[in-house]
C-alpha cells in the first residue's frame, strides 16, 4: 500500500518495534544519494559504457584497462561517503532488531556506516586478486595507484588484477545467496531500500520473506513492478526518510 510519508514513518517504525527480525535489502538507489552513479535508467553508466566490454568476466579478461577506468569513475571520481540511510541502518543493527543487511552494492558504504552482518551478494571491491599469480591486493592499495596510473600487480607485471565482485557471466557466490535466502526466510520484517527490483535475486528475496510470513515495506525513489506485494510503500529519499524511522522508532522502545 502506497502511504504519505509521515503516516509511513510512523506505520514503519511501530512494525519495527513489534519486530524480531528485521532484514533489509539495498540497491544502487541508496548509494546513488552518496553520489555513486547508477548503472540503469537515463543518465546512468549503460548510456556511455558497454557492459559487455567493462562488466563482463569475458570483457574483461580481454581488456583489464577498460574495466579499471570504469572503475575509476565509479568508486574513485565519485569519492563516496555513505548517507543518513546507511547510517540508519546501522543504527538499528546497533539497537538489536536489524539482523542483516543484503545489498546488491560493491561499494562497502554499509560497513563504512558501521553495519556489521552485510550479505554482499555481488561481492565487493575489499580486495583484488591477481589472476595470473594469485597475489592479493587490499582495495586501499589499488585505489592509491588507481589516482595515476593503471594497477599492476607488483610481482608479475601481470594487468590481470580482479576485485572480488561479481561480473556479468558469473555466478552468484552461493554461499552468500544461501545466507541471504535464510535470512530472508527468518525475516518477520524485510525492508527493501532504493532497489527497483528488477534482477535475481532481488526480485525473488521479498517473496520468500513474504512466503514466510513476513512483513514488507520498500523505501524507494519510484514504483516498483512489486509495490503491490508490499504492505507499505514510501516514495523518497531514503537518506530523509530511513532517519526518521530510527528516530521514531527509538521513541516507542
Ligand atoms: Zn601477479
Amino acid at each position: 500500500m502506497v502511504m504519505g510519508i509521515d503516516e509511513g514513518i510512523k506505520k514503519v517504525s511501530e512494525m519495527l518495534a513489534e519486530s524480531e527480525h528485521v532484514v533489509v535489502f539495498t540497491g544502487s538507489g541508496i548509494s546513488a544519494e552518496s553520489g555513486i552513479p547508477t548503472f540503469r535508467g537515463a543518465g546512468g553508466l549503460w548510456e556511455r559504457y558497454n557492459p559487455e566490454e567493462v562488466a563482463s568476466i569475458y570483457g574483461f579478461k580481454r581488456d583489464p584497462k577498460k574495466f579499471w577506468s570504469f572503475a575509476k569513475e565509479l568508486i574513485v571520481k565519485s569519492n563516496a561517503e555513505p548517507n543518513p540511510a546507511h547510517y540508519a541502518i546501522a543504527e538499528l543493527e546497533r539497537e538489536g532488531v536489524v539482523k542483516a543487511v543484503i545489498t546488491q552494492n560493491i561499494d562497502m558504504l554499509h560497513q563504512r556506516a558501521g553495519s556489521k552482518r552485510v550479505l554482499e551478494l555481488h561481492g565487493s571491491m575489499r580486495y583484488v586478486d591477481c589472476l595470473e599469480c594469485r597475489n592479493v591486493y587490499e582495495w586501499e592499495y589499488i585505489e592509491k595507484i588507481l589516482q595515476i596510473e593503471q594497477p599492476i600487480c607488483e610481482r608479475c607485471g601481470s594487468d590481470l588484477l580482479k576485485p572480488r565482485v561479481v561480473f556479468f557471466g558469473e555466478p552468484l557466490p552461493y554461499d552468500v545467496l544461501s545466507s541471504a535466502m535464510e535470512e530472508s526466510r527468518k525475516s518477520d520484517l524485510f525492508i527493501v531500500v532504493g532497489s527497483s527490483l528488477v534482477v535475481y535475486p532481488a526480485a525473488k528475496l521479498p517473496d520468500m520473506a513474504k512466503d514466510s510470513g513476513a512483513k514488507l515495506v520498500i523505501v524507494n525513489l519510484e514504483p516498483t513492478e512489486k509495490d503491490f506485494i508490499f504492505d507499505v510503500v514510501l516514495y523518497g529519499k531514503a537518506g530523509e526518510i530511513m532517519p526518521k524511522i530510527v528516530e521514531e522508532y527509538k521513541k516507542l522502545r
